[in-house]
């Protein structure tokens, strides 16, 4: 994926709000998710952001707005997911993206002919309900944070805040699919076993260590087959695009579960995605080396390495997390901002994180979700959830209007948003990724 003439700065949209100074979809971003019109009985189908308005693609192919491969691209559209869009080749996405451009541009006949079209394929944001954007087969969890990885570590071991595999090794676990939920859907505090002692006796209730993780999420769109490893070099090909996930942690259930085979309940009850998914090609200007690694660190062995993959294969995208209380919405108060961090710090690119997922013959399929792990960075305000920012709870965040929280209480709501900026091009977002903690249920007597 490279730079072409739908990154130019000088883009104009006939979209007004495309070009305000603070929307996260102007004409250089376009990304995709699916919507319906609110309350209209209507099906689902693929659409893109524009400004504050979406762009029906479906309504875009039935008027005979595109042609060619992006007509191909469009037949996939009237769809409830973007499972079909992903299953295409790169040169499809891209004849999409460039027709999109230029359908949206104020300076081409391809914009004056979807401009007459205005009421038909333009739907202001604010009508549309949004679904998940893909139906995801595989979600698996990566934990490519150094910084993450550490911190976390050293609450547990502090001699030893890192095993000996992890600068070898992508780790991961296989997460939930069927309990990943579309943002703004509320998040029901989970019951688990629970044991203050880690010597047991355990009780089954309410968990009282409610944590949020901020995450990028990468979208598979061509799969890999069973049994053929991708290589490295190649693997950056099957990255359809990026949105934002929230691996929504009970920490004292995990506590209790995670050994020895991994997080189990404490992570299945709930993962909240954005909407929107950037693309791989609306990402190309963000594009940046690997981080440098510590003098002493391993290479990574050779089926992980790739010269053009650690020269351009990591992506700049800061993630903000910001939480909201039931006393600061009840008070007009806006979110405050819980850290700042960036996609750029982490310890194995996309590419390395699929050929890694494939290097065994495991075969992902289109729609296939691989969660970042949590994104943290070496400073204080740069850690992405409450475990490491509280150190467990020891140290409670205080909030602007004087609460203070070791971790999610109910009517919390978590805010992620993420953007990427640089000099020469437009700044593109995606979007909020929210979700708001609700009470328990009772338990059945
Ligand atoms: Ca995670």
């Amino acid at each position: 994926m490279t730079v072409n003439e739908t990154h130019r700065l000088d883009l104009r949209s006939w979209v007004p709000s495309a070009s305000d100074a603070d929307t996260d979809f102007p004409i250089q971003n376009l990304p995709l998710g699916v919507f319906r019109p609110r309350d209209a009985g209507e099906s689902w189908r693929v659409g893109i952001a524009i400004g504050d308005r979406i762009l029906d693609l479906a309504a875009a192919a039935r008027s005979g707005l595109l042609d060619g491969a992006a007509s191909r691209a469009g037949s996939r559209c009237a769809s409830a997911s973007l499972n079909g869009l992903m299953a295409l080749e790169p040169v499809h996405w891209n004849a999409l993206r460039v027709q999109s451009s230029r359908l949206l541009r104020a300076d081409t006949p391809e914009g004056e002919r979807a401009r007459r079209l205005e009421g038909t394929v333009l739907l202001a944001q604010a009508d549309a309900e949004l679904a998940l954007p893909a139906v995801v087969g595989d979600y698996t969890d990566f934990y490519a944070s150094l910084a993450h990885a550490t911190n976390v570590g050293r609450l547990f071991r502090p001699d030893r805040p890192l095993l000996p595999n992890y600068k070898w090794v992508p780790i991961g676990y296989h997460g939930r699919a069927s309990s990943l939920v579309v943002s703004g859907t509320p998040v029901r505090r989970p019951h688990g076993q629970v044991a203050s002692d880690p010597e047991g006796p355990p009780t089954f209730q309410p968990t009282a260590r409610l944590d949020y993780e901020v995450e990028a999420g990468f979208l598979v769109g061509i799969g890999s087959a069973l049994g053929d490893p991708v290589p490295v070099s190649a693997a950056g090909q099957l990255l359809f695009g990026v949105c934002l996930l929230n691996d929504w942690s009970a920490r004292d259930i995990q506590a209790w579960e995670y050994q020895p085979l991994g997080p189990f309940l404490s992570k299945s009850f709930a993962s909240t995605l954005s909407p929107w998914v950037v693309t791989a090609e609306a990402l190309a200007p963000f594009r940046v080396g690997v981080a440098r690694r510590a003098e002493g660190d391993p290479e990574p062995l050779p089926y992980l390495l790739d010269p053009i993959d650690q020269a351009e294969g990591a992506i700049d995208i800061r993630f903000e997390v910001s939480l909201r209380t039931r006393a600061m919405r009840d008070s007009g108060l806006a979110a405050a901002r819980l850290s700042l961090g960036t996609l750029a710090d982490l310890y194995w690119t996309p590419a390395q994180l699929i050929a890694h997922h494939t290097s065994n013959g495991c075969n992902l399929r289109p729609g296939d979700l691989l969660g970042s792990g949590t994104i943290s960075g070496a400073s204080a305000d740069a850690r992405g959830c409450l475990l490491e920012i509280t150190r467990r709870g020891a140290e409670p965040v205080r909030l602007p209007n004087g609460e203070e929280r070791r971790f999610l209480e109910d009517g919390d709501e978590v805010v992620i948003r993420a953007w990427c900026e640089r000099d020469g091009f437009a700044r593109i977002g995606f979007g909020a990724c929210t979700g708001m903690v609700v009470p328990a249920s009772r338990p059945s007597p």
